[in-house]
This record gives C-alpha cells, sequence and structure tokens, in this order.
C-alpha cells in the first residue's frame, strides 16, 4: 500500500475492494515496479493512489483506452484499470466491448455502486428501474444495463463477480483474473453507504454460482450473468486456453518490431 490515506466515506464498499486487491497482489508477488493501474473519474477511481505501483489517474471514461495503450507499449507490466459504473457503463461503454473483443493481456475490476457517488447521487446506468434520485426525481424510467452479458457478449475471456462484504472470496477473483493470460473483467457489488446503502438488499440476493457450473459454458455464463431477482457470484465464464480453440492461434502483439517500422 501506499502512504496515502483512503479519504472515502466510513463504511464505502471500496475499503474492501482495496483489500482484496492487495491480498491478492501480495499472495502473486508482484512487485510494485511490474504493476500499472489505471482508473478513470469517480470516488472508486481514487484507488491507484492507495496502491505502492504506477498509478494512471486519467480523465472521465477513459480509464480503458490508456489502460490499452500502457499495455501494447509495456507488455511486460501488470496492468489494472479501476473505476465505477459510471466510469465504465455510461461515458466509458463505448471502450468497453472493444477492449473486450481485442482480449489484451488486462484485469478490469468495475466497484459497481449503482449510483453516481462523486458528484452526490445521481442515477447510474445500473441503478434499479424507478429509482428515485436528484437527477430522476419521478423515478429511473430506464432498465438497468446487465455488465456481464456485454463483456460477455463481446468476448470477453474472463468473467467474474465478487462481493466488497466478502473479500476473501474478491481476493481469489482478483487473482484468477490477474492470473488469467487475457482480458479479465471483474464485476464487484461495492455499495455507496452515503447516496444509495444496497449492503443489506445485496446480502439478501448474492449467492454462490452453483459447484457444477462450468466455467467453459458460455451459455450459461451469459444465463448467469442476465440474472436480476438474485445475484450470483463466482467465475461466470473462463476461455478455455487459445491453442484449444480450432482456428489459428493469433501470435503476440510485437511493440518492439511495431516501433521499428516508423524508425528511420
Ligand atoms: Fe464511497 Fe459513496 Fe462515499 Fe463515494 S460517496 S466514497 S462511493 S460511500
Amino acid at each position: 500500500r501506499s502512504d496515502l490515506k483512503p479519504i472515502w466515506c466510513p463504511g464505502c464498499g471500496d475499503f474492501g475492494v482495496l483489500a482484496a486487491i492487495q491480498q491478492a497482489l501480495v499472495a502473486l508477488q508482484i512487485n510494485p515496479k511490474d504493476l500499472a493501474v489505471v482508473s478513470g473519474i469517480g470516488c472508486s477511481s481514487r484507488l491507484p493512489g492507495f496502491l505502492q505501483a504506477y498509478g494512471l489517474h486519467t480523465v472521465h471514461g477513459r480509464a480503458l483506452p490508456a489502460a490499452v495503450g500502457l499495455k501494447t507499449a509495456r507488455p511486460d507490466l501488470t496492468v489494472m484499470a479501476v473505476g465505477g459504473d459510471g466510469d465504465f457503463f455510461s461515458i466509458g461503454l463505448g471502450h468497453l466491448p472493444h477492449a473486450a473483443r481485442r482480449d489484451l493481456d488486462i484485469t478490469v475490476i468495475v466497484m459497481d455502486n449503482a449510483i453516481y457517488g462523486l458528484t452526490k447521487g445521481q442515477t447510474s446506468p445500473t441503478s434499479p428501474r424507478g429509482h428515485v434520485t436528484k437527477s430522476t426525481p419521478y423515478g429511473q424510467s430506464a432498465q438497468p444495463l446487465h455488465p456481464l452479458a456485454i463483456v460477455l457478449a463481446s468476448g470477453a475471456s474472463f468473467v467474474a463477480r465478487g462481493f466488497s462484504s466478502q473479500p476473501k472470496q474478491l481476493a481469489e477473483l482478483i487473482k484468477a483474473g490477474l492470473e488469467h493470460r487475457g482480458f479479465a473483467f471483474i464485476h464487484v457489488l461495492s455499495p455507496c453507504v452515503t447516496f444509495y446503502d444496497t449492503y443489506k438488499l445485496y446480502k439478501e440476493l448474492v449467492y454462490n454460482l452453483p459447484a457444477d457450473h462450468d466455467p467453459s459454458d458460455l451459455d450459461a455464463a451469459m444465463h448467469y450473468a442476465v440474472e436480476s431477482d438474485r445475484l450470483p457470484l463466482g467465475i461466470f465464464y473462463r476461455r478455455p486456453p487459445l491453442e484449444s480453440l480450432p482456428g489459428p492461434t493469433p501470435k503476440p502483439f510485437d511493440t518492439q518490431a511495431y516501433l521499428n517500422r516508423f524508425r528511420v
């Protein structure tokens, strides 16, 4: 961890996420000089400052393009992109499917509190229908989007969900995401105690994916991804190794060879 103390509200779910990330990094013995954490803007996007690593606090919704550029230029680094539901599912949503289908080796952790916390409580793309806030005084009329279904449909090769109140399980999911060679997307239910306290609700709704769920079964993963009455936790999907898939295996991107083309 860095010397900076988190300035989140006491009880914010993001504390549990930070603790889980730290546990995963320690378990994998990732050296701070080999790690870069990229974020956009929002309460959760402050997270890179609280870790000892390279940190990029970019602009709203643009964590993914920055992370993709960084990983392309420095494939030797472990790259994580972190942020909230406003950042990844609203202004930054256009980047998500394309980053997922490129399948670069990036671990994405979205702390979803279904509200805009930093700007003091407006409805977000994952707020439920009927949600009353200052931006939707008559109740949210649109349906919440299903983040896991979007990334699964886009070709993400590792998709999981955790809960900030269960940091041990969350640390295991983040560890598995970091170990996965490809685009790993981890959706975290991370309540905002100040503007939309969902702890009690989530504790009633979460359950672990059945032990017989096969993470290589994309149809089954999609079935659980669109479930909204309850909230499954665990690894929804993990693509089998590329070598085992039909068709040619793409070669890894050679940054140096690419840059050499522009040398005179
Ligand atoms: Fe966390 Fe909400 Fe406070 Fe932001 S406003 S730090 S999301 S509890």
